[in-house]
């Protein structure tokens, strides 16, 4: 029997020390030389040139006051926009947390952390070395079935004792992932899985991009579910009739921490038959879904900037609008359909096309 870690039994001084130990790497020496400033200069949320990027990206890394502090939304882009793989965010996240700046109310920060809490109410498939991480999103309990999955399935673990724990950076608080994450990671290396298939791309982007920069051991491989879908569907290529639909995509903040993915998204749809419409806000310039703008920046933002995103996707003709993230689907899903657009999480659409939906 495996005895996975939680909170309130194993917290013993080794972790506490883990706590102290794990420290983000940003070398204050590229931003020095950088080129563009990108980081702050492609922010949608903010304008600046790109002398001004650099030197409040240096003011932030000396742990003086910057005007960043008060206009980041926590978009995560900018983690997407440094060429250098310097964490603009990751350091933001950090100096905020540092100087106590919350960036929403405490007792909505206090909910996060208890929702995220592991409490042993994890649940295990048949486990084998390559496994489905469903993290601690439900939803993947119901969608994780069929062809797509029956290669892999069984085999799957869902619940707090395997949550990515990224969240916690739109509330200022690596603290919190600095302490539980490397908890998670000794609850994966307990069941000895060697391949990972992350269903959310947060997990991925937690154990392929964010780990390493703290530099918290991860003990598997980690491998996003758009490489698996795209391979499976290249399997099943026989039994795929396109779609052909319009289709605009909601690309999710976590997707900035796994840039290097975004690409399957245009080979998937060229699989299915999907027309990827062509709009302003996709690939690095895309929109939040506003969900976390709603819980920490208030209603106007989250508004202002669902309306523009689901305008575009109107004024471009999409019939359908994809997600990755069931989170956004939840924020956005009831708002694109009001528009006539069809909301359905990108697995829907793979089984859409080999006629299991
Ligand atoms: S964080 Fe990256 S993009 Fe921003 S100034 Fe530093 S090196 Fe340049
Ligand atoms: S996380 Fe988003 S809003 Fe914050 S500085 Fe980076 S790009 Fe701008």
């Amino acid at each position: 029997m495996i005895t996975l870690i939680w909170a309130d039994n194993e917290k013993g001084p080794g972790l506490l020390e883990g706590v102290k130990m794990y420290a983000l790497k940003f070398d204050e020496n590229l931003c020095k030389t950088c080129p563009t400033g990108d980081c702050l200069v492609k922010c949608q949320y903010m304008n600046v040139d790109k002398d001004t990027a650099v030197d409040e990206m240096l003011k932030i890394s000396r742990g003086e006051d910057s005007f960043v502090f008060n206009d980041c939304v926590t978009c995560y882009a900018c983690e997407e926009y440094c060429r250098r793989g310097n964490h603009p965010f990751y350091l933001i996240t950090e100096k905020r947390e540092e100087k106590g700046l919350l960036t929403s109310p405490r007792a909505i920060t206090k909910q996060w952390i208890n929702i995220g809490e592991p409490q042993g109410k994890y649940r295990l498939g048949d486990v084998k070395e390559k496994v489905l991480s469903f993290g601690y999103m439900p939803e993947f309990l119901k969608w994780v079935r069929g062809k797509l999955f029956e290669d892999v399935m069984p085999s799957f673990i869902f619940g707090q004792e395997f949550f990515c724990n990224v969240v916690y950076i739109h509330f200022a608080n690596t603290s919190i992932i600095k302490e539980r994450l490397p908890m998670v990671m000794e609850n994966f290396r307990k069941l000895g899985v060697k391949e990972v298939i992350c269903m959310h791309d947060e997990c991925y982007g937690s154990f392929a991009h964010l780990a390493p920069a703290y530099g918290i051991d991860v003990p598997f491989k980690p491998i996003h579910y758009f490489e698996y879908l795209y391979n499976r569907l290249k399997e099943l290529s026989n039994e795929i009739r396109p779609l052909n639909i319009k289709a605009a995509y909601q690309r999710p903040c976590s997707a900035r921490l796994c840039s290097d993915k975004h690409h399957y998204v245009a080979d998937i749809m060229e699989l299915i038959g999907v027309e990827l419409v062509e709009r302003e806000y996709q690939g690095e310039n895309a929109l939040c879904c506003g969900g976390i703008f709603n819980m920490c920046f208030g209603y106007d933002l989250a508004s202002d900037v669902q309306k523009r995103n689901i305008d575009d996707m109107a004024g471009h003709g999409a019939e359908y609008c994809f997600f990755n993230c069931p989170a956004c689907q939840g924020t956005l899903g009831t708002k694109v359909a009001k528009r006539g657009i069809k909301p359905v999480h990108i697995i829907d659409l793979c089984k859409m096309a080999i006629g299991e939906k």
